[in-house]
């Protein structure tokens, strides 16, 4: 998606070989126009998918997953990082190791908001290791429901987790593909 490359090479920071920092526009300011491109585009991939529901992970993965949500017409859940007062009981969890904190977390989500009838698109900011995205598809499998794409907005190739997500038979679809970040330079695979 040309228009998030430009992003990425105009406001994007390169803080190491494998970390990308995007506050400007997506991790803490945010670009609602380019969010509602973003959007679009997921729309655009997934619009004959059948989708009922969008799943995404808290706090960064909301915007471009509300503005999918908006195009396709369907609800955004977003699993929560921590169990909060109001997020007790009847919840699917998954325990997810951070990439950029290396630690384990749990997430979770309240088993009222997605049924075995849902089919269900998975959205994430970035995707690294996978270890994000495999733990949104756990709580879907928990609820007996079907996982039909994962969106990412940020794809880091050089980095398992596209390989661990097509291997498990998931269809990916990431609209910037990062080759490499050496140099302080961003580099796209198309
Ligand atoms: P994974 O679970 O695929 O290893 O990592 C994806 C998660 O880690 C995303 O939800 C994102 O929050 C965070 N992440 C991974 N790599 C980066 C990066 O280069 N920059 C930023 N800002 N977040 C990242």
């Amino acid at each position: 998606m040309h228009a998030l490359e430009q992003k990425i090479l105009n406001e994007g920071i390169v803080l190491s070989n494998n970390v990308l920092k995007v506050d400007a526009f997506l991790n803490h300011q945010i670009d609602p126009v380019l969010m509602q491109q973003i959007g679009q585009e997921f729309a655009a991939r997934f619009k004959d998918a059948g989708i009922t529901k969008i799943i995404t992970i808290e706090a960064s993965g909301i915007a471009p997953a509300v503005m999918a949500g908006l195009e396709l017409g369907v609800p955004v859940i977003f699993a929560r990082k921590y169990q909060s007062l109001t997020l007790k009981d009847d919840l699917y969890r998954a325990k997810v190791f951070s990439f950029t904190k290396q630690t384990e977390s749990t997430i979770a989500i309240s088993n009222k908001h997605i049924h075995s009838t849902d089919k269900v698109l998975v959205i994430d900011d970035f995707l690294a290791n996978g270890q994000a995205a495999l733990g949104l598809t756990d709580l879907i499998h928990q609820a007996h429901a079907e996982v039909v794409g994962i969106g990412i907005v940020i794809e880091k190739s050089f980095q398992s987790g596209r390989d661990l997500l097509l291997n498990k038979g998931y269809r990916v679809e990431s609209l910037a593909r990062i080759a490499s970040l050496t140099d302080e330079k961003v580099t796209f695979i198309h």
